[in-house]
């Protein structure tokens, strides 16, 4: 068989893994690259592989890393099956949309002024009707089933603790000439004891191993303050009667925070009259399929829902719709937390409410998540005064305070636990999903722990493995 690493090799989107066994060519992963945009464009658009030569995709998650250029596929010939999660595959619906949206609306703003200057102008990578047809070919597959997806092929999910649906993929190869092979690739592993999702679990007896390296280099600080934290700022926020904004990808950590603001509601420690209001459609919707998939939560989440709460509400909250009703919360009374999108301030409503909020010091903006650099999120962490908001230049006086512990990827402790109970038998192993550094430092831990010849591919770089 032959594995050749086409996307998040010495980088971390783009996620693309050509697995060819017994006759047939499998996609692990189908992700949109992320970065300048002409380049970007350029690499998800002249796909590495013939689409139509593609027998399956096996998907690990819906993040847009990994799924985002799956309408491209389609787009271009490919008509085979998919392979994921139902919870999967029901992100997948509504983030590929909201994604070709943004796409939409960027190559807009692109193509004004690509006209002006006379230039071809870019068309977008898919349309909506391409993912259309891609969510027919989605084939929801349960975890911990073993389905034989071809002849001598066969396809086992395990949690991987990432997001809602995320899934370590372990193939089997029994191979009519040659040995047998086992495949593990690790998708995205989360951090464990993360709220609400469940632990990732440890497959045995892999020979080949395809691991991610997102914090291979990195230790996450401990998250056990967190309530206590959002605590502080909730009274704050109620003694000034003003605003706790908190800019949050709609996915994961939208949901994270809701459970732990609940967790302090049910214990009493939120001031009366404090309203949550989660101001971003795709939310909504993604907050609506975590209610849904219960089944996948952790045993503390469980015993929430046993004890009659739902851990995903939170007394008052509410989802705003409207546009209108957005920018109705700028003058809206009272002490009030607002989750909106983009995690990064690149787009989206948080931007209308950080123009609004961002010059009274009474107000407060939560930064949670990663910001890249050069993003408005990351210029308001680093405090650089003044910010551009709308193309206008504000004084950034609120408080503007940092949670970095709620990150949904395993850090290398984590990592290092994952990788001491899988790599008994691995004899072949990948680092991917990740920066030079960051996949270098990956091969050298595994190499630590035992791992023979790990290595970090280089893009489009094909192993044949006897
Ligand atoms: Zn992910
Ligand atoms: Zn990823």
């Amino acid at each position: 068989m032959r594995v050749t690493f086409y996307g998040a090799a010495q980088t971390t989107t783009g996620s693309m893994h050509l697995v060819e066994a017994n006759g047939k060519r499998i996609l692990l992963d189908c992700g949109l690259y992320q970065g300048h945009r002409k380049e970007a464009f350029e690499k998800n658009r002249n796909l590495p592989v013939d689409a139509a030569s593609i027998d399956y995709v096996i998907l690990s998650h819906a993040h847009i890393d990994h799924s985002g250029n799956l309408p491209q596929l389609v787009r271009q010939g490919f008509r085979g099956r998919v392979f994921a999660r139902q919870s999967t595959t029901e992100l997948c619906d509504i983030m590929l949309r909201d994604s070709c949206f943004l796409q939409k609306r960027d190559l807009e703003y692109v193509n004004k002024k690509r006209r002006r200057d006379g230039k071809r102008l870019f068309e977008p990578l898919y349309e909506e009707s391409d993912i259309d047809a891609l969510m027919q070919l989605f084939t929801p597959t349960h975890m911990h089933e073993p389905r034989e997806i071809a002849r001598g092929l066969t396809l086992e999910f395990f949690n991987a603790g990432h997001i809602l649906g995320s899934a370590l993929v372990q193939l089997d190869v029994k191979s009519d000439h040659g040995r047998n092979h086992r495949l593990l690739f690790s998708g995205d592993l989360g951090q464990p004891n993360q709220p609400i999702l469940r632990h990732y679990e440890y497959p045995a007896g892999a020979d080949i191993l395809i691991c991610e390296s997102t914090y291979a280099d990195k230790y996450h600080p401990s998250a056990d303050d967190v309530e206590l934290r959002l605590e502080r700022y909730l009274k704050y926020i109620d003694r000034h009667n003003s605003k706790l904004l908190v800019p949050a990808f709609s996915v994961g950590r939208t949901q994270q925070i809701i459970y732990y603001l609940n967790r302090l509601a049910a214990r009493g420690r939120v001031p009366r009259g404090v309203k949550l209001f989660i101001d971003s459609p795709l939310s909504r919707k993604a907050t609506e399929i975590y209610a849904k998939h219960r089944e996948v939560y952790n045993d503390e989440a469980r015993a929430m829902l046993a004890a009659g709460m739902d851990p995903l509400t939170f007394p008052g909250m509410a989802f705003i719709g409207t546009p209108e009703e957005s920018m109705a919360l700028n003058d809206a009374p009272g002490p009030m937390i607002i989750i909106a999108a983009s995690g990064m301030c690149e787009g989206g409503r948080v931007l209308h409410h950080l123009k609004h909020c961002v010059s009274d010091p009474e107000n407060i903006i939560l930064i949670c998540g990663f910001q890249a650099e050069n993003t408005l999120g990351r210029r308001i962490v680093e405090k650089r005064n003044p910010v551009k908001i709308f193309g206008d230049e504000v004084e950034l006086k609120a408080r503007v305070e940092v949670i970095n512990a709620l990150s949904a990827h395993a850090d290398r402790a984590g990592l290092s636990d994952w990788l001491r109970e899988v790599k008994d038998n691995v004899r072949h192993a990948f680092a991917v999903h990740g920066e030079p550094e960051k996949v270098t430092a990956m091969a050298e831990l595994m190499n630590d722990l035992g791992v023979k010849n790990a290595v970090a591919p280089a893009p489009g770089q094909t192993f044949k493995i006897e």
